[in-house]
């Protein structure tokens, strides 16, 4: 769960791609890093904090050039410190040769990590980043494979998912694993190229979408225009329907869908036959609010927003430590006063991973005075940890691991529970065969990591 932004002939290219990375905010809120060329040198800023805290103005000016990549992280590999921050320089006897940032996760990053630690390149952090960065570096200067043919030995090597930006001092590098896992669009403005992870990148510098990065392929922008390499041969797509469930900002098009869409055939799939009788529909905000809106509009209820949500506290689900979670359930989320006194009310999310945060929701609102509390969630049991870049946990730590949805609604407390049926997530996708549904059926395309 990361973001990335790429910026390829625009001048001061670190300001457009700040802003990038700013509407990607979401996408983590660990890190944040910048690099830049003017031609000749690399230059890099990487810090701990938020895209406004961090890249200051004087952070920019101290990365001037027509060309810059950025990075956001939330760590799903390794702990939050500046080693692990993104993007990574690639440095061969005192000189950057290149900077790297990459969003997704290597299965097999061990055995890579300790092939390039054999070449005498220590890993500074524990981050996939680096070492696709080391392993590319290798391979391109010390083997003298050059960068074009690194990048495609990378995908031989490299099993897992990565889109990943990468800035020479004189070229801009897309690419993408060839299973297409993770978000990578490209756009342009006023002749300057964009890279993003999400399309809510472009919109804010007001670019042009022209398409998505294609799974297993190289583009490169330089002085001689944009050309286009096959790194790897195509492999069944496997793109994350997580991305539509819950990550991706629903003013997004990913995948080539509009996520705000898909959030609506969710909805609607997940009320099709359900006729448990409620007063009103409450969605868990943010994620849930079209999903929500979908449902309620299919059973011609009440929707409302009950739930007050404090923008100023990161993503539940994706708080790194236990106790953090605990705390900010209560720190995010308020009722209205009086609201839910003798209502039957549908609390809608997009997910369950631990189950953690909807138990106290629910607990909440029966405190508030609801009367019953019937869950309907936008997707099937998640039983299966993820491997390629989302911060699920262990599955033993999944509530619907071992368990079936009624013992999973016993333990959550509700009145009821329904979870979107897998066939009716497949049904919201134009096309199902090109995703990933690791996490609720176990069937990795590109293995586990050990
Ligand atoms: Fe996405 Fe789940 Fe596949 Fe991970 S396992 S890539 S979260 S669909």
């Amino acid at each position: 769960m990361c973001g990335i932004a790429g910026i390829f002939g625009k001048e001061k290219a670190a300001g457009w791609t700040t802003e990038a990375l700013f509407a990607q905010q979401h996408r983590g809120q660990d890190s944040c890093g910048l690099a830049s060329t003017d031609g000749g040198t690399l230059r890099q800023f990487r810090g701990l904090s938020l895209v406004r805290e961090c890249l200051t103005d004087d952070v920019l000016k101290s990365l001037p050039g027509a060309a810059a990549i950025g990075h956001i992280r939330y760590p799903t590999q390794g702990r939050p410190c500046t080693e692990n921050a993104q993007p990574h320089l690639f440095v061969k006897d005192g000189s950057p040769l290149f900077a790297l940032a990459s969003n997704g996760d290597i299965t097999n990053l061990p055995e890579l990590g300790a092939e390039v630690e054999s070449r005498g390149y220590k890993l500074e952090g524990t981050n996939d980043g680096e070492v696709i960065a080391k392993c590319i570096g290798v391979w391109a200067f010390e083997d003298g494979l050059g960068i074009e043919a690194a990048i495609a030995k990378w995908m031989e090597r490299g099993r897992g998912a990565y889109s990943t930006v990468l800035l020479t001092p004189t070229h801009l590098y897309g690419f993408r694993d060839p299973f297409g896992f993770r978000p990578m669009s490209w756009g342009s403005r006023d002749g300057a190229a964009v890279v993003v992870s999400e399309t809510v990148g472009l919109d804010i510098l007001r670019a042009d979408l022209d398409g998505e990065v294609p799974p297993g392929h190289i583009l490169r922008w330089g002085p001689e225009g944009l050309a286009e390499i096959e790194g790897a041969p195509a492999r069944p797509q496997q793109h994350c329907i997580f991305e539509h469930i819950y990550f991706a900002r629903p003013d997004s098009r990913v995948f080539g869908e509009n996520v705000f869409d898909v959030r609506r055939a969710i909805g609607e799939a997940l009320a099709l036959g359900d006729t448990v009788p409620g007063d009103v529909v409450v969605p868990i905000p943010d994620s849930a609010n079209f999903i929500g809106l979908a449902y309620a509009n299919a059973r011609n209820l009440p929707i409302a927003f009950g739930l007050v949500r404090n923008h100023y506290v990161g993503r539940t689900f994706i708080a790194p430590e236990q106790h953090v979670r605990d705390e900010s359930v209560r720190l995010k989320f308020n009722p209205l006063p009086g609201f839910f006194v003798g209502k039957r009310v549908f609390l809608v999310d997009d997910s369950i991973v631990r189950g953690t945060t909807i138990r106290k929701l629910n607990r909440m609102l029966r405190e508030n005075g609801a009367s019953e509390v019937h869950l309907r969630i936008g997707s099937p049991p998640i039983r299966h940890s993820c491997y390629y870049g989302i911060d699920t946990p262990v599955q033993e730590k999944l509530v619907a691991h071992g368990r079936t949805p009624e013992e999973v609604a016993a333990f959550l407390e509700a009145d009821s529970l329904r979870y979107l049926s897998m066939e009716g997530l497949r049904s919201t996708v134009s096309s199902p065969a090109d995703f990933c549904f690791a996490c609720f059926n176990g069937q990795y395309a590109a293995g586990r990591k050990a």
